[in-house]
């Protein structure tokens, strides 16, 4: 018999929980991964840069693993079909694979599980995408967190000394690395057109930091026209880099970009917790705002034209490059919600679409916060200014010019609303909601 390794966001083979795990069961390790269609048919760009990403990783895992004797098993289809289908062509004794926080994920490896228990088979999930998770950081009373502060407090505390290195150590599959099963290397991964994708033909960036920018990290990061931040986003997304290789890293350097990390932790064990988040607003009574859902001026933000130009400015950038900046990610989201009381839902799609390292947990997180209803919301009568966001973190006004080289001429437009007038609207409009 066999073991299998089910990847999903974990797609490397250096410091994988699961993977060694499976490469430890004793049974020869067969490499599986789904492309799964009840993700991918729904998309509704077929050039994804996602998608491209996740397909050039398994080909260079492919690649590496034809190096020790084996390959990659990759199909696209439900899941639980292709896995079903697995068990049928081989003998299979177990399944690993790492946990997974959002509800869709859940629910599929409820309902894989249950299969494989039928068949006798073992199904095991191991922690990898975080650091530490659910139930370990928790409160006192053994409570979830739902305020980032004592969370992060706690998280640091157990990231020193023994324990830290306890959650940090790397797990060493390369000893066992002759456990693969071995395969035949001409086995096919299906391609973009099959999947009905199309190539977007872009490179990402290298899944490494320097030490230079971890130092520079807390002074450099929140001005969007520098190069400050690490961009890692994709790659934490889909496991191309190990957490744990980059929480060591970043223990020696920065504090401040350990912090994020923090963060990460804390809106995945938010979802893990308060799967709610997912469709409503942590704070239940924040659903009874009175959105004005304009559609054209949801466009206009979309699309970058809403004559508040780092606003623009972020949103011309996220649909170029499907990246932005933090610092733009909190103007834009919260000139959306505030200023045009667009449902905070409606944006969180949008980026969901867009963001090259898009991922449910923190990108809700990031809107729940902008929409004041979610953990650490700022209280709701706090509306960011975005010409004084701008004079602070674009002082020269590098980063506007490089995306709206129309700013400051004739062809540039007009304000979408004013803002002291948008401010109070705003205000009155969530007063009136959570009044009642
Ligand atoms: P760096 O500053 O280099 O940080 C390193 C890593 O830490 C990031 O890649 C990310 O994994 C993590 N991180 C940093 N800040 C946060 C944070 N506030 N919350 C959670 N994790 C964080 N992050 C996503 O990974 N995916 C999203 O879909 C997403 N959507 C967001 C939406 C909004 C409205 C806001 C305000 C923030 C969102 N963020 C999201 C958080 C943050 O903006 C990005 O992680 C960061 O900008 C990515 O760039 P980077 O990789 O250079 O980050």
């Amino acid at each position: 018999p066999l073991s299998i390794v089910w990847l999903r966001r974990d797609l490397r083979l250096h410091d994988n929980a699961a993977l060694y795990y499976a490469l430890k069961s004793g049974n020869p390790v067969l490499v599986v991964f789904v492309f799964d269609c009840l993700i991918l048919d729904i998309l509704e760009d077929r050039r994804d840069r996602r998608v491209e990403f996740i397909h050039t990783e398994i080909h260079k895992l492919h690649d590496e693993l034809i190096k020790v004797g084996s390959t990659i098993v990759a199909r696209y289809g439900r899941p639980i079909d292709v896995l079903k289908q697995l068990t049928e062509e081989y003998t299979v004794a177990e399944v690993f694979t790492n946990y997974d926080y959002e509800v869709y994920a859940k629910e599929r490896d409820a309902v894989v599980g249950s299969m494989l228990e039928e068949r006798g088979i073992g199904f095991h999930t191991s922690k990898d995408q975080t650091i530490l998770d659910r139930d370990e950081v928790v409160s006192g009373s053994g409570s979830p967190y739902t305020v980032f502060t004592p969370y992060g407090n706690n998280w640091s505390s157990k990231l020193t000394g023994s324990s830290g290195e306890f959650y940090l150590k790397s797990y060493p599959t390369e000893k066992y690395f002759a456990n693969f099963y071995k395969t035949n290397p001409d086995t096919s991964i299906p391609t973009l057109e099959e999947m009905n994708f199309q190539p977007v033909g872009e490179s990402f960036p290298e899944p490494v930091v320097s030490a230079e920018l971890l130092k520079a990290y807390q002074k450099m990061r929140d001005f969007p026209a520098q190069t400050g931040t690490s961009e890692l986003g994709i790659h934490l997304r889909f496991g191309t880099i190990s957490i744990r290789d980059l929480a060591r890293q970043a223990q020696e350097t920065s504090p401040t970009f350990l912090k994020e990390l923090a963060w990460r932790d804390f809106y995945f064990q938010v979802l893990d917790h308060f799967p709610h988040v997912e469709k409503h607003s942590f704070r239940r009574e924040y659903d009874n705002i009175q959105w004005r859902n304009n559609e054209a001026e949801f466009e206009r933000w979309c699309a970058g034209e809403t004559g508040y130009p780092l606003v623009d400015a972020g949103m011309r950038q996220l649909n170029t490059t499907g990246w932005m900046h933090n610092r733009v990610r909190m103007v834009t989201a919260s000139f959306c919600i505030k200023h045009l009381l667009i449902d905070w839902r409606w944006g969180e799609a949008y980026f969901a679409r867009k963001l090259r390292d898009y991922d449910l947990a923190a990108n809700n997180g990031g809107w729940q916060w902008a929409a004041g209803s979610g953990t650490d919301a700022a209280p709701y009568f706090r509306v960011f200014n975005p010409a004084l966001q701008a004079q602070k973190f674009d002082p020269k006004g590098e980063y506007i010019r490089k995306w709206v080289p129309e700013f400051n001429s004739l062809n540039y437009a007009h304000p979408i609303v004013e803002h002291s007038f948008a401010r109070q609207r705003a205000i009155d409009t969530y007063k009136r909601a959570l009044a009642k």
